[in-house]
């Protein structure tokens, strides 16, 4: 009988197979595989920013195990630190037990900001600002492609800031469906193109015409449920295993020291797919965190709730809702070649099922760290794996990168120090 699990214990297999396999698994052609190990050509990074003088290649893995609405994912994420990938799938396997990730998203609305000053009285401005609402939406309808796709410009809102360090002003909203666009440059130009029309009707002088990152009308949303006997380990109880992790998420919520790392280990895993489909994440993070501290306070991007019958913990439940700006077409997305192989293995979703996918994994890797950290702490496998990139920054090549690394975690001392002394000692043998 076939695995369900596509590529499931990857692994265990070595890089040349891993590419043979995932070939096989997204129908990659040999030109996109080339394309993996090439990634861009220096013609390429020259055209992306300025004064490019080199290129600079990351880890492109890939995370098995996800079940995401019924559907099977392979996941594509680049970043350079050690455990995400194994986290992210580990997690995704629990989440199997329960039925996988159900996930859904908002219309992908984006937000512009246009700041109006010097106005004598704000609710003037607002009012008058509202009987052009339809005449201003025409004016910032502007993209003809967007519009073919069914997004454009949604609504006008209107928020009063009577007192800044800059005395009075008015920041008007123009909010616009960018269907697979991330939306940056199409917001901007639409926040351009009002404001004249908005400095006309108020008599207002305009400043600022940018995108907001906190991007709360177009959201991604995961939710997870992990029966209570898959999450025994080793001495630890299923249930006591959910109640740590319960108590984990409590910290976090109140306490923002805590949730900035809470918060950073759900975003190890949204970013490294943001990477991998040529997204922007900068974008990504500044939303994240604002929306964490939309209430006034910092706090928990994820709710964790345990499930109990006759005072037993049954059921172990995970939602995770963020901001999630990213787009299919526009920015690097088409222009990296490998973001367009990485978007191949996902199976070519649209903007908002991507942004579904990433936040599946985000919630994944929030799960696999509070996990750890509940139970063994997460350095043991941290360092474990974390050992072969200390050898490989002592200097070490080859087959003596594998060697010192478990030589050092044989050890306890996974340390530069200790690789360097090993490197010198096997080197000279
Ligand atoms: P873009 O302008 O490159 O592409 C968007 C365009 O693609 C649309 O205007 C549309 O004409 C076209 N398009 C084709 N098919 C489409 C479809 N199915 N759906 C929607 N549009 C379609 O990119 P963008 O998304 O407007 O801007 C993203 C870029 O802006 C990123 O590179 C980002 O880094 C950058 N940026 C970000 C910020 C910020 O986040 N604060 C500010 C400025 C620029």
């Amino acid at each position: 009988m076939n695995d369900p699990t596509p590529l499931a214990g990857l692994y265990k297999q070595s890089y040349s197979q891993r590419q043979s396999l995932l070939a096989e698994y997204a129908n990659l052609t040999d030109g996109e595989l080339a394309l993996l190990e090439a990634g861009l050509t220096p013609e390429q990074a020259d055209m992306m920013i300025e004064n490019v003088a080199g290129r600079y290649a990351l880890p492109f893995g890939l995370a098995t195990n996800f079940l995401i609405n019924q559907q099977e994912v392979v996941v594509p994420m680049v970043v350079e630190e050690p455990s995400i990938v194994a986290g992210a799938s580990f997690a995704a396997k629990l989440a199997r037990t329960g039925g996988g990730f159900k996930t859904s998203s908002s219309d992908p609305v984006m937000i512009g900001q246009v700041q109006v000053l010097d106005l004598p009285d704000l609710d003037e401005a607002v009012a008058k600002l509202r009987s052009a609402e339809a005449d201003l939406l025409a004016k910032a309808d502007h993209d003809p492609i967007i519009r073919k796709f069914g997004g454009g410009a949604r609504g006008i809102e209107c928020r009063p800031l009577p007192d800044t360090p800059a005395g009075p002003m008015l920041i008007v909203h123009i909010l616009y469906d960018c269907r697979d666009a991330m939306g940056a440059n199409t917001v901007n130009t639409a926040a351009e193109i009002i404001a004249p029309m908005i400095e006309q009707i108020t008599g207002g002088r305009v400043n600022l015409r940018i995108i907001s990152n906190l991007a709360d009308r177009r959201t991604a949303r995961a939710e997870c449920i992990i029966p209570a006997k898959a999450l025994a380990r080793a001495e630890f109880s299923g249930s006591q295993v959910a109640r740590s992790i319960f108590e984990a998420w409590a910290f976090a919520v109140a306490d923002p020291y805590r949730a900035a790392t809470h918060n950073k280990g759900i975003m190890n895993g949204i970013d490294a797919v943001v990477m991998a489909t040529g997204n922007d994440w900068r974008a990504v993070e500044a939303g994240a965190h604002a929306y964490a501290a939309r209430d006034g306070r910092y706090t928990s991007l994820t709710e964790w709730s345990l499930v109990e019958e006759m005072g037993e913990i049954t059921q172990l439940k995970g939602v995770l809702e963020i901001p999630l700006a990213v787009g299919t077409v526009g920015g690097a997305t088409k222009a990296h070649p490998i973001a367009r192989v990485a978007m191949k293995i996902l199976g070519n979703p649209d903007a908002q099922n991507l942004a579904e996918i990433m936040v599946a994994v985000g919630l994944a890797q929030n799960f696999a760290a509070i996990r750890a950290l509940g139970t063994e702490g997460i350095q043991r496998g941290h360092m474990r794996l974390h050992a072969r990139q200390v050898a490989l920054a002592a200097g070490a090549q080859g087959s003596l990168v594998q060697e010192i690394a478990d030589q050092l975690v044989a050890e306890g001392v996974i340390r530069e120090d200790r690789a360097k002394e090993l490197l010198a000692k096997y080197s000279n043998s």
